[in-house]
């Protein structure tokens, strides 16, 4: 349930509505919006304990959240959430653009890589150093080595690193190196993951898993929001239908169905959901179009030697190219780029 404070809540107040909400086994959620202040009372059939926060003087309405998922709900918050990572605002205004290789492969090329797509307007660079890859015979990424190589080459282009931990062991290491914890598709339902996520202070970026539905999509969010880690961005990446003429089909009606039902910054990452290079650009521009907060695109020098995902990545060139034309799709829907 939520509670609404008068506008006149003072800090001790909130400290009172929380601490009664412990007492009755519930998790008091904070969240401080510019007029008020709400608390939500989160726990198992916690409206049927309203009446005790009704009697209080400082409570100035209590709704149900009629959702199964609570925090991740626009009705927990009605503002979009901004996520800061050093100077950039994710959720914001500007729409972010992340990109680089699918995997860590060597410092140069990874250094080389950045420099580029720092000069088209990137403004994150990726990289995967712990790879979900379908086959065990295929590379698996280069672990720790390939962590320290995207905190140096963010030390040389200050490109804040997003890239993935694949288990709940790699979560502090990951988080250790990067600005951002990618939790990948395969993921989406890995419980124990997801709590861990939830404990570290860096945001998280969840993507939807292939298979799963908006609702079990914004869940798995909940699991790591429930642990008190409220920076998570959402991710669509494309899910599992009949189609083969595409990797995946991108479900871009996910951004403004997720964008109704939560408050949590939307990215699309249409090189996984599309998985052909020469779609990669226009799926691009129609998740601009639609709304979406961010872009992950997978960019190589050499797409025909990189050891992951090599159809799907754009040359420089064309990432370059690309920018362009989504800076007019940008402004044509009211943000930067
Ligand atoms: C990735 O971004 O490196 C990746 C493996 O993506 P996904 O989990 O969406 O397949
Ligand atoms: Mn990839």
């Amino acid at each position: 349930m939520i509670l609404t404070l008068k506008q006149t809540a003072t800090k001790k107040d909130i400290d009172i509505v929380c601490k009664k909400i412990k007492e009755l086994g519930f998790t008091p959620h904070l969240s401080k919006g510019k007029e008020v202040t709400v608390v939500g009372a989160i726990g198992q059939n916690a409206i049927l304990k309203k009446d005790i926060f009704g009697a209080m003087d400082v409570v100035a309405f209590i709704m149900p959240i009629s959702k199964p998922y609570k925090l991740v709900s626009r009705e927990f918050k009605k503002e979009n959430t901004v996520i800061k990572v050093d100077d950039m605002e994710i959720g914001g205004s500007d729409v972010i653009i992340a990109a680089g290789p699918c995997s860590v492969e060597t410092k140069e090329l990874l250094l080389e890589i950045a420099k580029k797509i720092k000069i088209s307007g990137a403004k994150m660079i990726r990289g995967g150093a712990f790879k979900p890859r379908t086959s065990p015979y295929a590379f698996q990424g280069l672990g720790e080595k390939g962590l320290k190589y995207l905190a140096e080459v963010k030390k040389m282009t200050g490109l804040p690193v997003i890239t993935e931990a694949m288990n709940v062991n790699q979560v502090s290491l990951v988080a250790r190196y990067s600005d951002i914890v990618q939790i990948g598709a395969r993921n989406m339902q890995n419980f124990d993951l997801l709590k861990e996520a939830g404990k570290t202070k860096k945001p998280v970026l969840l993507k939807r898993g292939f298979s799963a539905t908006i609702e079990e999509f914004l869940m798995s969010a909940e699991y790591i929001m429930a642990q008190g880690n409220y920076n998570v961005i959402l991710c669509e990446r494309g899910i599992r239908t009949f189609e083969t003429a595409t990797r995946f089909t991108l479900d871009l009606s996910a951004v403004p169905v997720i964008k109704k039902l939560s408050h949590l910054p939307v990215f699309v990452d249409p090189s996984h959901g599309v998985g052909v290079r020469e779609y990669i650009p226009v799926m691009c521009r129609a998740s601009v179009a639609a709304g979406a907060d961010g872009l992950i695109v997978e960019v190589h020098l050499c797409p025909e030697q990189a050891l992951s995902d090599g159809p799907q990545s754009l040359l420089p060139l064309q990432f370059d190219k690309m920018m362009d034309e989504l800076k007019a799709v940008a402004r044509a829907v009211g943000r930067e780029i």
